[in-house]
């Protein structure tokens, strides 16, 4: 069931997200070759905290971070420990947060240092197959026309959309109805109506689509352990347009 959230439900959720916006502003700079992606997420929880707001990711469904920190052929989910950042490596962060019952959720994925075009490529190509979900977030579209905008920008650039995991929507809770693919055909799907919150998150793969899962239940991998990147931004459907919550200023 999809819950169409009010104006000052929006606010709130907004409040929730740009919280997260500052905490990627605030780790950007601690993000280097040679620091453990724990201290990143260490970094993030205490943010999030002295925000009076709660790390969402925390304790849901049992993860046991504030943040999943995915380097390279992680595509989401990882669990941040005392794995290593080297030089040339990608990082996504992805951070939800939960402030006044209002749920946020946004991801980026960084680079470390300086990384190779290729690698550069696919973030910026996964960070344009995001804005171009977004162009489709009109209320006379369906989640499909979303999923299709990502897709066949992915694709037209040679890259693997990843099909196990999805964009969802959020706000009352940190994943609630719809799913919202990054594949599929226009016009299928639910229909878009002002009111609505979703996570929209291209994972976008430099070579197949096909990932695994491995024996830690959290960390996903491309079966062929060539990188993927990841970028999410929490948006509402408005009468007259879409706002982005998450949007870093
Ligand atoms: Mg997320
Ligand atoms: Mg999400």
């Amino acid at each position: 069931m999809i819950h169409l959230k009010s104006d000052k439900d929006i606010a709130g959720i907004e409040v929730s997200n740009q919280i997260i916006a500052r905490a990627f502003k605030f780790i950007e700079k601690i993000i280097e070759p040679g620091i453990e992606t724990r201290i990143i997420d260490k970094e993030i929880e205490s943010f999030i905290r002295s925000q009076k707001a709660r790390p969402a990711f925390k304790g849901l469904y049992g993860f046991p971070a504030a943040s999943c920190i995915s380097v390279n052929e992680v595509v989401v989910h990882g669990i941040p420990g005392k794995f290593m950042l080297k030089e040339g490596d990608i990082v996504g962060i992805d951070i939800g947060v939960e402030k006044n019952d209002y749920y946020g959720d946004s991801a980026r994925t960084f680079k470390v240092g300086d990384t190779n075009p290729e690698v550069e490529k696919l973030c910026q190509v996964t960070e344009e197959c995001l804005y171009h979900g977004i162009e489709q977030c009109r209320d006379i579209n369906t989640v499909g026309d979303i999923s299709a905008a990502i897709q066949r920008h992915a694709e037209s650039n040679g890259y693997g959309v990843v099909r196990e995991l999805v964009g969802h929507g959020v706000g009352f809770k940190p994943h609630e109805d719809p799913q919202v693919p990054n594949y599929g055909l226009p016009g299928k799907g639910p229909k878009l109506k002002a009111g609505m919150v979703l996570a929209i998150e291209p994972m976008i793969n430099m070579g197949t689509y096909k990932v695994y899962v491995d024996d830690d239940k959290w960390t996903v991998r491309t079966m062929d352990h060539k990188p993927s990147a990841h970028f999410e931004h929490s948006v509402a459907i408005l009468e007259n347009g879409v706002q982005i919550l998450s949007r870093i200023e």
